[in-house]
């Protein structure tokens, strides 16, 4: 069985094509500035093919595409390609897993598709282009928000006039929930066992915690959008919004102009003026760089604030996760948010830590909460989805 992960953006289309029979990637690869020019970059057996090629939209991506399949080498025939499985970002509460595209599905993402802008529309654009260039291959979506769907209602709801949920549908409705999800499956392998509490921490560009109790999310750091939350690459997290009218009159911006300050100039980047990128902050830190140092424990005192609330929402917690690109490369990141968390019985072995590639436990064996980095595979977990839904 092979399955193909989609992740379509409004310019760009990745692909992960998945051999189901040990989920090993075949492979993987992106299509770049769709209605602009275009260029795609294909991963195959060690080898790099880049082009660049006529892009006018998703359909002549995914066309070229499955050409490239065929002319690669990489499928005999496109028979071979039992599933397709396209991330979505928001599927509101009308989607708590994930499902089997047909017309209603298509009209229920349509009508939820003002609530992510930037995403559901070029989600649905990759959607779209496969129906029409593969017609007999089922196709499924997957949902960013779906895992967060258990949250209850005192959890996601804002403390602000209940009508703005009942008429505009504001509440919290999380992000990463596929990643926090295949977390989740791993821990349930590593421990055997699936009742335990779990704080997964996908920290990479964007970044969120989640609360998770015997497989289920209770509660997510990410809101209505993925602004909410922990301070990010270029996101600033939570915010009193308050803070916005002075900067907006001082610098003439309207409401736009200024949530994008908060989503594009604001976080690591915003707080160090350096960059947004782990690395660099990391590069300066290194040097003591003050406005370094000073983000980076912010950084770190942010999500070790998420962790605690968690921690005592869930009244204890057995495992701590790090993933994602942060979450998995940082050993400095780890052990700051880690020596903030001493007090909790949290012990890191740093050889572990710092020496840690891939999948690792990171505590000691006296730590009273286990902490581990798993890399996080989302393409994999669209493909698992896919397949359990085509069976
Ligand atoms: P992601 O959004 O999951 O791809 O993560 C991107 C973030 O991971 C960026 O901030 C990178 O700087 C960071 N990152 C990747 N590799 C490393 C590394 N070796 N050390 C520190 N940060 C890293």
């Amino acid at each position: 069985m092979k399955i193909l992960s989609i992740n379509a953006g409004s310019s760009s289309l990745k692909f992960s094509l998945i051999n189901m029979e040990n989920e090993s990637v075949i492979a993987n690869g992106v299509f770049e500035r769709i209605g602009i020019d275009g260029q795609y970059t294909i991963k195959f057996n060690g080898e790099k093919y880049t082009e660049e090629v006529t892009l006018k939209d998703h359909n002549d991506a995914v066309n070229i595409l499955l050409e490239k399949l065929i002319n690669l080498n990489i499928v005999k025939s496109l028979d071979e390609i039992d599933g397709v499985g396209h991330r979505v970002v928001q599927g509101k509460d009308l989607f708590d897993k994930s499902v089997i595209v047909d017309d209603e599905v298509m009209k229920k993402l349509d009508s939820i598709k003002h609530f992510a802008p930037l995403h559901n529309p070029a989600n649905m654009l990759g959607i779209e282009a496969f129906k029409k260039a593969l017609p007999n291959v089922p196709n499924t979506v997957v949902f960013d928000t779906a895992f967060h769907q258990t949250m209850s209602k005192e959890t996601f709801l804002y403390p602000v006039p209940y009508d703005w949920y009942q008429k505009y549908g504001i509440r919290k409705y999380g992000a990463h929930g596929t990643s926090h999800r295949y977390i989740n499956e791993t821990m349930t392998k590593i421990l055997n066992t699936n009742k335990f509490k779990l704080i997964s921490c996908h920290i990479g560009n964007g970044a969120s915690i989640t609360a998770i109790k015997d497989g289920k999310c209770v509660d997510t750091s990410m809101g209505f959008t993925p602004l909410a939350g922990v301070m990010m690459g270029t996101r600033s997290g939570d915010v009193d919004p308050s803070i916005l009218p002075p900067v907006m009159e001082a610098e003439n911006k309207n409401i736009d102009q200024i949530i994008n300050d908060l989503n594009k100039h604001s976080g690591i980047l915003g707080l160090s003026g350096i960059s947004s990128d782990m690395r660099d902050l990391t590069e300066a830190y290194n040097k003591s760089d003050e406005k370094a140092i000073l983000t980076m424990r912010k950084y770190a005192r942010r999500i070790t604030d998420y962790i605690a609330q968690y921690y005592v929402l869930l009244g204890g917690a057995d495992a701590i996760v790090f993933t994602a690109g942060i979450g998995e490369n940082s050993f400095i990141v780890r052990k700051l948010v880690c020596d903030n968390l001493k007090c909790l019985g949290v012990e890191l072995d740093d050889d572990k830590n710092s020496n840690c590639h891939g999948q690792a436990k990171i505590s000691t064996k006296n730590s009273k909460v286990q902490v581990y980095v798993i890399p996080t595979d989302e393409e994999l977990m669209i493909a698992r989805d896919t397949l359990e839904l085509i069976k």
